[in-house]
Order: C-alpha cells, then structure tokens, then sequence
C-alpha cells in the first residue's frame, strides 16, 4: 500500500509517523513544498528573539533521519499543482520538471498561508510574514542588519510573540491591530492587562485601526493607519491572519467550506481515499457547534495521528474529537491562556450563560512569590456546564488552563470543578485551588447564593441603585464609584441602618478590591432583607474593562 501525505510538518508528520509504526510494509511518502519539513514552526518567534540562538535548533527531524529512524520517504521542494481522484494520482512540481505519482491512500495537511489583505505596499522586501524557518532566519538577519524600528501587522497570537521578539532585540516596536483590542480572542478586560505588559515592554500598541497602505522609502518604509497617523519601519511583520492553503485541492473537487476542507470525524474528504488534516480543515467547535478552521498544532497533530489509525485500522479508529480550542501565549512577565467559547462566541450562539471574574492567588499568599491569576469562567445558565475559561497571570495560569480544558473536554459542570482533586502544596497551589474556587463561586450564582452584576450595567447600576464600596477607607479613597457609599464589609453588621437609609428603597450593588469581601456584604445584605449583588471581579475587573 503507498500512502503518499502532502505536507510534512504539524499534521502530515504525525500521520506518516503513526502510519509506520502500526505498519512496517507501507510505502509511506512525505511530500512538502518547503525547504524543511518537522521544524517547530511554534518555536520561529524565538529564534527571531534570540532566545533559540540556531536556527537549526528548529529542525526537529531532517528527511535522512526520518528514513533512518522510520523508513519515511521525505520528499522536500515537491509542490503539489494537481490532484486526479478518478486515477489516484497526484501532479508533482519539482527543480526537475513535473510529475506524476500514484497513491493507495492520500492525506493531506497543506496547513494555512498568512492571509495578505488588500493593503498597498505589502510586496516592500520589508515586510514579512513569519511562517517559514527562512522567515525567521531573515527577520534575524534584518535585525543584525540594524534595524531599529519595526511595525508589527495583527495582534493575535503569532503577532504578540513576533512583537515580543523583537522588543527582546531592542526594536522600537509597534502593534497595530484592528480589533479593539490586542489578542482578540480574550476578553477586553483580560486583554486590557496584556496590552499594558507590551506597553510595559516598550511596544506601542494601536488598536481599534487598520493598517491602510506600506510606503516603501529608500531608507525605510512607512506604515501609514486609517486616522492618518504613520509609523516608519525598518521592517513589518504581517501576521494578521491565516486561511487554509487548500486551492489546488479545491480545484481538483475536494469540496471545502470557506476555504477549508470539509472532513468527516475521521477525517475523510468527499472524495475516496483521501483524507485531511489539521489548519487546513474544518472543526467543529465542541461548545457551541460553530464550524470553523482551528490552527493549532495540538489538534493538527493528533488528528493526524488519529487519521493514520482511520486508514490503517479503520475498525477501530477513534474519531476526532470537538475543537476545544485550547491556546497559551506569553507576552513579557504574563501568561495568557484561554480554552473554550468565549463571551462573543456564547452570545452569537444564542446560549445563555453567566459569567464569572476571580483573581485567586496562583499559590498561597502567605507562601513566598505568590501572584494573581485574573481568571474568567463562562458556564451554562440553565446547567452550569463548563463553557470557556480564560486567564492572564505571572504564574500558574498554563496549569489553570490546562486543567479548565480537560474540564471542558470531559463536558464536567461547575460543581465538578470544586470537587477535582488538585495537587497542593504551599510552593503551588492551595487548599481550595483556583480552580475549586471558581467552581465554587459558579455553583453560588448557579443556586442564588452569590448574585453578580457586571461592568457591562455600570451605566444603570449607578443610575438606579446604590453603589455599596466595601473596600477598606484606605483603599477607597485610592478611587472609586461616585456616588458610592464606602463600608468596609468588617463593618457592615453594625451599618446595617445607614446602608438601607442610603438605599432608600433602591438596590444595593455592593463591590470591593477582587469579589471576595462583596461576596461576604452580599450575603449579608441579602439576609437583611435587601436587593443586593456582588460586582464580579471587583475593582480589578472594574479598572481592567474601562
Ligand atoms: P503545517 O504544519 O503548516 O504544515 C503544512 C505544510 O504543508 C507546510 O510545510 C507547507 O509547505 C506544505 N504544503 C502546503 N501546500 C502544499 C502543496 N500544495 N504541496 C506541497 N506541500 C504543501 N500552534 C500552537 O498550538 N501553539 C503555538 O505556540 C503556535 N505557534 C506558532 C507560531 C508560528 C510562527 C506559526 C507560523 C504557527 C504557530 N502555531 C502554533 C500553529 C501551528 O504551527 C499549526 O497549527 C500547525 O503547524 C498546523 O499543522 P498542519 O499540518 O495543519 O500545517
């Protein structure tokens, strides 16, 4: 049997590497366009940071040690231009000519190109997209060249670590993002935090603009933006996007959906013995049902490797699961992490739920180092199932996140949450783990122990109620709400009479520093007969939307 796999990085290597192991007679052929195949493309950012000095410390397997190591024929600079389902053959495009090669069974993982937006001046030799090991190795060489000033195209994932790198190389860098906000999965006000670490970096971050043309001078070019400001760059990074690299394959009757090749759960095509994987496929998003591609590297391999299984073992092949969409990030000294729907996604799915602001500490604070985790959690309204978390910290949100996704994928509710059984010793974690916690505080909201109110009713919460500060005098008068009356919560028991006669019949809308201490005035409120909820997030969250 030839199985012959298009694309030899994320997707393609698994599949060709599973595919040797459960079948020693196989001819098993890896053909990719590029120059390399199996290099950590996830790793370029920190080769162009200098953070992985060698640019071969990239290349994790070469084709010889691949056919040493598993009798994979790695064919490198082989295009595909043609794909003939009726006669099993493929068009080859190489240095020598073109051919043609016949297959038994075809997977394709042509993975995603950087989306290239109608924007004037994108052809400058300054700009670049980071996708390749040869991109890397030319924004290092632009670096040691001398530039100085470098405009960075698209905040999302690979543009925040493209910016990061190249703060890390002394650059004066700029984010340009049309979003409002950087990384435009996250939450506005996880990611108001990020963009006060790049600014903290030095990075100036615009966002809320496009990018509208690249003036190419002689000595550098300029990014000029739609509210007429301009940036001059020695170099641009373009990393506003990806869309799957799937034309050819289109062309040749592979049915695709906006781009991206439509796949059954074991990852075959419309058409016989082929199979896809990876960027260049559609997944089906396990929280609300969304049908989108997914670019990362964790599903793309394994469903590589679960693809290899359908075509070897069909019988008995597990199918691929639901798109979580689990994705972590490190801007300077922050984590950002997120895994699941987010508050856009939930709400364009029509699916009511709440959500939930902790800022727990990543261990013990009485433990030495201890940091904030500001953690987000949405959950079902109806069935407290777990529906997408989101954290940014200095430490312990990889983990966090790392457990929420697990959570997620074993479909748990929020009650699960608090009674998962997490390592804890004062060096990592705590008793009650931020995880329990959040468990906890939803199952509050979910039984109407715990009533939030959210940054989003600012407007009509201090229109129309009373805006309780439980903060400490201290803290209070740091800032706050105007209009709001400030009781610390280790005083309300005895104030109870002035807080109602400042009500005046009105709801109480009680906020302290993180939700903790209005959590405690709530519930001491609400026993005393009032109408009265928790701010979410407190201060912290207050001050990070705003
Ligand atoms: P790829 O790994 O992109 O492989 C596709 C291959 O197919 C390419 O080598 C291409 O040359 C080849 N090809 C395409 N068309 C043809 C054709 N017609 N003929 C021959 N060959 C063809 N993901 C994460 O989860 N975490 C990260 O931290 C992360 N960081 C990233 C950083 C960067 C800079 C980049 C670029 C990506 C990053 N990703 C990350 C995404 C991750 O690399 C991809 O999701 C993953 O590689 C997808 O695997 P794939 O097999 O679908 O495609």
């Amino acid at each position: 049997m030839r199985i012959v796999i298009v694309g030899g990085v994320g997707g393609g290597m698994s599949a060709a590497a599973r595919a040797r192991r459960l079948d020693e007679s196989a001819e098993i052929i890896v053909l990719d366009r590029g120059e390399h195949v199996s290099f950590a493309g996830c790793g370029l950012p920190y080769h162009v940071g200098g953070e992985i000095p060698a640019a071969d410390s990239l290349l994790v397997q070469t084709p010889e040690s691949l056919r040493a190591a598993l009798n994979l024929d790695v064919r490198t600079r082989h295009d595909i231009v043609g794909l003939d389902a009726a006669s099993r053959t493929l068009t080859v495009r190489t240095a020598a000519g073109t051919e043609t090669l016949r297959y038994d069974a075809l997977i394709l993982s042509p993975g995603a190109q950087a989306v290239r937006p109608p924007v004037p001046g994108l052809d400058s030799p300054r700009v670049r997209t980071l996708r390749t090991v040869a991109d890397a190795t030319a924004l290092r060489e632009r670096i040691t060249a001398g530039a100085r000033r470098a405009v960075v195209l698209g905040a999302g994932f690979i543009g925040l670590e493209a910016a990061e790198a190249l703060a890390q190389q002394g650059l004066d860098v700029t984010v340009v993002e049309l979003a409002d906000h950087v990384l435009p999965p996250l939450e506005p006000e996880l990611a108001s935090l990020v963009t006060d670490e790049l600014r903290r970096l030095g990075v100036a971050v615009r966002s809320g603009v496009a990018a509208t043309e690249v003036l190419p001078g002689a000595a550098h070019d300029v990014v000029v933006l739609a509210d007429g400001t301009r940036a001059d760059a020695d170099l641009v990074v373009l990393s506003v996007g990806v869309r799957p690299d799937t034309e050819v394959f289109a062309r040749a009757g592979v049915e695709t959906e906006r781009g991206a090749i439509v796949v059954d759960e074991h990852g075959r095509t419309n058409l016989p013995d082929v199979w896809a994987v990876g960027d260049a496929t559609v997944s089906t998003d396990a929280v609300t049902g969304v049908r989108r591609p997914v670019a990362l590297a964790g599903p793309a391999n394994r469903a590589g490797r679960l693809v290899a299984d359908h075509v070897l073992r069909p019988a008995s092949a597990r199918p691929i699961p639901a798109a979580v969409g689990t994705a972590v990030v490190r801007v300077g000294e922050l984590t950002a992490a997120t895994t699941g729907a987010n508050r856009a996604a939930l709400a364009a799915a029509g699916t009511a739920f709440h959500t939930l602001h902790l800022h727990p500490s990543h261990h013990v604070g009485w433990f030495p180092g201890s940091e904030q985790i500001h953690l987000v959690v949405h959950f079902g309204a109806d069935d407290g199932r777990l529906l997408g978390a989101q954290a940014v910290g200095r430490a312990g949100v990889d983990k966090r996140i790392d457990v929420l996704a697990t959570a997620l994928r074993a479909g748990l509710h929020v009650e699960d949450l608090i009674d998962l059984d997490l390592a804890y010793a004062p060096p990592y974690g705590a008793a009650k783990d931020p995880v329990n916690l959040a468990g906890m505080a939803a199952s509050n909201v979910l039984d109407g122990t715990l009533r939030t109110w959210h940054v989003a009713e600012l407007d009509a919460v201090t229109a129309e109620a009373l805006v309780l500060d439980v903060r400490s005098r201290a803290e209070f008068a740091t800032g706050h709400l105007p209009g709001s009356l400030n009781v610390p919560h280790t005083e309300l028991r005895e104030r109870l009479d002035e807080v109602r006669e400042a009500a005046a019949g009105r709801p109480v809308r009680a906020l302290c520093g993180s939700g903790v201490r209005s959590h405690i005035a709530h519930r001491v409120l609400v026993q005393a007969g009032l109408d009265s909820a928790s701010l979410s997030g407190g201060m912290l969250t207050l001050r990070a939307a705003l």
